[in-house]
């Protein structure tokens, strides 16, 4: 038997209702995607708040030693705590990708990068702008 509760949102505890809207929140803010169980780096850490946006999907099998990719993982992602988040784009080196991403905020710009390659983790750095493709740069919207 299927049943599914209604939920009177009125009569709910308010930490619960303010739950549910800061997941809300989260799943729609403006962040970088990454398809990778966790961030373990404390700088980045600093800047972003972490929030799993989707269930699991890659390899289940507990017979696999995974030696060809990465075991099955949630997406996450990763939503600026301050500033914000300006996607600069990407480069391709046969099936690896490399996105640009620049944090502002009114103190510094940050820049990521982040490296997709099918069936591994994605991987995201905080890097020198320097590494950043200049043409990158070009195509920036900067008003004033
Ligand atoms: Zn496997």
């Amino acid at each position: 038997m299927n049943t599914r509760t209604t939920i009177n949102f009125e009569q709910l505890p308010q930490d619960f209702k303010d739950r549910v809207t800061r997941a809300i929140e989260r799943l729609n803010a403006n962040g970088i995607i990454l398809w990778r169980p966790w961030i373990e780096d404390d700088e980045l850490l600093k800047y972003f708040t972490v929030s799993v946006v989707d269930g699991s999907i890659g390899c289940t099998n507990e017979q696999c030693n995974h030696n060809s990719h990465d075991p099955a993982s949630p997406t996450i992602k990763l939503i600026p705590k301050d500033g914000s988040l300006v996607y600069m784009g990407e480069v391709f080196h046969g099936d690896l990708r490399r996105e640009y991403y620049l944090l502002l905020t009114e103190k510094e710009a940050i820049y990521l990068e982040v490296v997709k390659e099918p069936n591994y983790y994605d991987k995201v750095f905080i890097v020198d702008g320097e590494k950043v493709p200049d043409f990158m740069f070009a195509q920036l919207d900067v008003v004033g």
